[in-house]
């Protein structure tokens, strides 16, 4: 479900109603585990330590405070996507500010191996001292979004009941679904009904 060109509005999108029922990928700890690792936002051998050393329920009240995290942002997206982001939605952003303030980032030197050959390159790093340092790589792609995106792209998917969230990168700014395949096919079969009944 990363649909959205933009891990930020990604992340909101980790609760969706595919078909008929709302899924929520990050509804327990092994959900938030696996939603982080396909998002790429922490090395896998990082979550299979944080799995093997956490104690009971630890992970799921991580994806607990997650969901809220995902909420409280989805307010914030919501009541500004449309046009362009100004300072004066600074103050609003204070929960993302306390959650960045935790991070325990650093640099490292690595070796490069890449098409233009092999040599070094510096790697942003970052500790994961507990558990609820799996919020961090979150926040800081919530605050990508929220300093990097123009949010008049930022769109709701305009699918009946459809819930999904995206950032329009098309070159005409002309995108109206999630998936074509999912909800504008939807749309085009309810157009294509209401048709055939007008005509009868
Ligand atoms: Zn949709």
């Amino acid at each position: 479900m990363f649909i959205a060109d933009s891990l930020g509005l990604d992340f909101l999108n980790s609760i969706a109603t595919p078909v008929d029922t709302p899924v929520d990928w990050i509804d327990d700890g092994d959900g938030l585990i696996d939603w982080l690792g396909q998002a790429k936002l922490v090395p896998p051998d990082e979550l299979d330590a944080m799995r093997a050393r956490a104690l009971p329920g630890e992970l799921d009240k991580v994806a607990d405070q997650a969901r809220a995290l995902r909420e409280w942002f989805r307010g914030f997206v919501r009541k500004h996507a449309g046009r362009p982001l100004t300072a004066n939605a600074l103050h609003e952003l204070g929960p993302l500010n306390s959650l960045l303030e935790r991070d325990e980032a650093f640099r490292q030197i690595v070796s490069r191996h890449g098409e233009s050959g092999e040599g070094l390159a510096l790697q942003r790093m970052r500790r994961w001292p507990s558990s609820g340092s799996l919020l961090l790589p979150i926040g800081e792609a919530m605050a990508k979004f929220v300093c990097e995106e123009d949010f008049s792209d930022v769109k709701a998917c305009e699918g009946h009941h459809c819930t999904m969230l995206f950032a329009d990168h098309t070159r005409r700014r002309a995108r109206r679904w999630c998936i074509m395949a999912v909800c504008g096919n939807r749309a085009k079969q309810a157009a294509h009904r209401s048709r055939l009944k007008s005509r009868q």
